[in-house]
């Protein structure tokens, strides 16, 4: 069974939305197979986000991401990656369709609720990076 690795980012633990999401998830038809809370710190974001590091809004993205814990969860199901990158939605606000989670809930590119991994080699790099497994 594939595997991804899924992160509620801050926002969506501080707007009190994690649980809708979560039942997203789980109603497309895919499983936690394990969560946990975490506090990030700056050094596995530098790891976490190297193919951004060197942007303008670089360290506005740190300051949120350690704004408050955050939900990391590895999440199975056949076709997982690229089944949450679109339940996900398009990275840009303006671009995430309505339906999406990011099209339902986010209003700006950098909160934008949740995080998943972009291929399957990377998913089980982010899962061996948060979950150590
Ligand atoms: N991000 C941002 N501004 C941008 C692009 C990205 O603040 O112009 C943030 C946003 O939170 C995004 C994260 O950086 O989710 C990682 O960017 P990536 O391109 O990997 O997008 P993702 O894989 O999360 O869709
Ligand atoms: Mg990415």
């Amino acid at each position: 069974m594939e595997r991804t690795y899924i992160m509620l980012k801050p926002d969506a633990l501080k707007r009190g939305v994690a649980g809708e999401i979560i039942s997203r998830i789980e109603r497309k038809g895919y499983k936690i197979a394990d969560a946990k809370m975490m506090q990030l710190g700056e050094a596995i974001l530098k790891e976490h986000y190297a193919h951004i590091a060197d942007k303008p809004f670089f360290p506005e993205l740190v300051d949120y991401m350690t704004s408050g814990p955050v939900l990391a969860m590895i999440v199975e199901g056949p076709d997982v990656v690229q089944g949450m990158r679109i339940l996900m939605g398009a990275t840009k606000w303006e671009e995430a369709a309505p339906g999406t989670i990011r099209g339902d809930y986010a209003n700006c590119t950098t909160e934008n609720l949740i995080h998943g991994s972009d291929s399957v080699e990377n998913a089980e790099i982010e899962i061996k990076r948060f979950f150590g497994k």
